[in-house]
């Protein structure tokens, strides 16, 4: 996003110095989800939003105040870049309004026509960016170090093919994820989470850390995570979110009720899945709920997979939980105010996993990195991933949407900072 947005100054030259695209970067993998208030989209489905609700919403679920102006920001741009994925891309964008998600005063997610998630994301952006004379894009060319000369950063070293070469830049925006994928450091900043399931790719491994330490760069947040209380036991896929919002209910492994699904977003459901026996629990859902849901990608693979069960009825569903018919109808009581689920049933064993980290460097507004004094490192900006994220000091703060905001809003913001600049 930042080379796309960088490019249209023609008189400026643009590598993306790209670690591997076959092991793959995360937005690859994600939903896909979109979150931005005030679209096009969200008004011609009656939906009235504004970045400034967007930004109270995420605020309201991450308590962090102090990064009200990044939380500003970044909302402020988010309509702005997924009409213009829509409009100047040509990519297929829908709103989904049938993707309530907790914390979420109005539906914000924005997705693609035929649900296929971030692959199909991905793969537009790189053949937008493909397009371009002034941009080259360089596979299987991780950056190993940065170039200071006098506290500023003046370029990087890549390596390919086992020999390295030293690259002059003007600037160098650091865009290489957090660290979820690095034993060492996530036991070092989230050992509280346990050992969860991993749900990232394997190139967040942090390697922007060290370099952003040296030079003197500050870090927030850095035990918070996006987790997800929705991976299925034994498979690694997730179920949709939604679910919960359309009945689903959550049994604890005696089979009984132990927290209301739709106050807790997936995040913040890891927590309360951990503190679980087993760390588990059994979500059950319906005809009803799964025909709401199982057009999202989530649900697909999930299916795909053999991770769901369908159980035809009262009894059987009691057997799949070990517990007695009387026992599974008690505790299939619709809490008041909601829908009762009717058989037959789909079951799921679900567990917490950790997706991606949410600490990172400070940056301000426009994504440049800020030293030991609170001044930007000249040269130096960050998105994503590397830089502090939107979910506050705690896990349970991020709101659904919140990653690919932090990376592609950075990217818009500092692909235009950069083009201005000329
Ligand atoms: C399963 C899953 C589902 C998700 N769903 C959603 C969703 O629907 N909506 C949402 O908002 N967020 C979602 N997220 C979170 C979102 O994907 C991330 O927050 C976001 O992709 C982070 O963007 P990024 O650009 O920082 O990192 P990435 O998308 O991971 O990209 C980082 C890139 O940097 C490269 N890299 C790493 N190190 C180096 C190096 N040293 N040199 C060169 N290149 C390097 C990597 O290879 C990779 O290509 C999801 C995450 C996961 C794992």
């Amino acid at each position: 996003m930042t080379a796309l947005r960088a490019a249209r100054d023609p008189d400026l030259v643009v590598a993306v110095f790209e670690r591997s695209v076959r092991e793959g970067c995360n937005a690859a993998i994600s939903s896909g989800s979109l979150a931005a208030g005030g679209t096009r989209f969200q008004r011609e489905a009656g939906i009235e939003d504004s970045p400034a609700r967007h930004a109270a919403d995420i605020l309201a679920a991450s308590g962090d105040e102090e990064w009200a102006p990044v939380v500003r920001a970044l909302c402020d741009v988010a309509p702005l870049l997924v009409e213009w994925l829509a409009d100047e891309l040509g990519y297929p964008v829908e709103i989904g309004a049938d993707m309530p998600r907790a914390g979420m005063s109005v539906p914000r997610l924005h997705t693609d026509v035929g649900r296929l998630g971030g692959g199909r994301l991905m793969a537009h952006l790189r053949a937008a960016l493909a397009d371009l004379p002034n941009v080259a894009f360089v596979d299987e060319a991780p950056v190993v170090e940065l170039v200071v000369e006098d506290g500023a950063v003046t370029g990087l070293v890549v390596e390919q093919n086992g020999e390295r070469q030293r690259v002059r830049a003007g600037s160098v925006v650091l865009a290489t994820d957090g660290f979820a994928a690095a034993p060492a450091l996530m036991a070092e900043h989230c050992a509280d989470l346990g050992t969860p399931f991993y749900g990232g790719v394997s190139s967040a491994t942090g390697s922007a850390l060290p370099w952003l330490a040296s030079l003197g760069a500050t870090f927030r947040n850095m035990g918070a995570c996006l987790r997800s209380g929705l991976v299925v036991v034994d498979h690694g896929t997730r179920v949709s979110p939604a679910l919960p919002f359309n009945g689903a209910v959550l049994l604890d492994a005696e089979g009984r009720r132990f927290v209301d699904e739709e106050a807790h977003g997936y995040s913040s459901m890891a927590g309360v899945l951990r503190d679980q026996p087993g760390e588990r629990a059994a979500m059950v859902w319906d005809a009803e709920a799964m025909d709401a849901t199982r057009h999202s990608e989530m649900m697909r693979d999930s299916l795909a997979a053999g991770a769901i069960r369908d159980l035809p009825d009262l009894p059987a569903l009691a057997a799949a939980l070990g517990v007695a018919p009387d026992a599974a109808a008690a505790a299939l009581e619709p809490l008041p105010g909601r829908r009762a689920l009717a058989a037959p049933y789909h079951l799921a064993w679900v567990t917490h996993g950790v997706l991606a980290t949410q600490g990172g460097a400070v940056v301000d507004t426009t994504g440049r990195v800020l030293g030991p004094a609170g001044s930007p490192v000249p040269g130096l900006y960050a998105g994503g991933g590397t830089a502090c994220g939107l979910a506050g000091p705690s896990s349970s703060g991020y709101s659904s949407g919140n990653g690919l905001l932090s990376a592609f809003g950075f990217g818009w913001i500092i692909g235009d900072h950069l083009a201005a600049r000329g």
